[in-house]
């Protein structure tokens, strides 16, 4: 089962992954996760990646595909793998190609209404890092954590307005790529507007018509 996810900011993506993750025995694959990790750890690669993020530029295509060339030849990914975040240029999607097959492209689609009222719910700690909804994991105490008592906050990125300018952008950066996953056949399209739980039935339902699950 080897999975490439799309999807706009907060679709819920990366919760999608971690739960057929878990599931399944495959490693979720976050670009951003392995990044943030370089970085923290100090490794060579975190240096540059750092130079990068800090000037706010998108890290450049050949260190982004050397690291997942170096994740995917990990053991744990020969059962398959979720990868999360790329590729997010044609030129990634065409290197991916050369580095293994993908069964699989996952694109997780909602109105941008739904994203909207979805991602402002969310609340974050800023002092634990502990993630609410105000609707669907609300804290026991109305804006106050449940794990260290500090007051929750809205992060910046999640302001309606936000939301909005950075899906324009997600749909300018993937078209291309949704497009090259269409023509090859391997797009599957996931209505991701319903509770995770359905969300992710019904994509292991169509994994296992397609025969990519077992
Ligand atoms: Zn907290």
């Amino acid at each position: 089962m080897r999975l490439v996810f799309i999807g706009p900011p907060g679709i819920g993506k990366g919760t999608y992954a971690s739960m057929l993750s878990k599931k399944y025995g495959i490693p979720h694959i976050s670009t951003g996760d392995i990044f943030r990790e370089e970085i923290a750890k100090g490794t060579e690669l975190g240096k540059k990646v750092k130079e990068y993020v800090e000037k706010g530029l998108l890290v450049p295509d050949d260190i982004v595909i050397e690291v997942v060339r170096r994740r995917l030849s990990q053991p744990d990914c020969r059962r398959g793998f979720i990868l999360d975040g790329f590729p997010r240029t044609l030129r990634q999607a065409e290197e991916l190609e050369k580095i293994t097959t993908i069964d699989a492209a996952i694109l997780f689609e909602a109105p941008l209404e739904v994203i909207i009222e979805r991602v402002s719910g969310r609340l974050v700690c800023p002092k634990c890092g502990a993630v609410y909804h105000i609707k669907w994991r609300p804290p026991k105490t109305p804006g106050i954590c449940d794990v260290c008592g500090s007051q929750l906050v809205r992060r910046k990125d999640d302001e309606p307005e936000v939301v909005r300018r950075r899906y324009e952008l997600y749909l300018q950066t993937f078209t291309p790529i949704i497009e090259f996953y269409r023509r090859k056949g391997l797009l599957i399209e996931i209505d991701a507007s319903r509770e995770a739980e359905e969300v992710v039935a019904d994509l292991e339902h169509i994994l296992k018509q397609r025969g990519i699950l077992k």
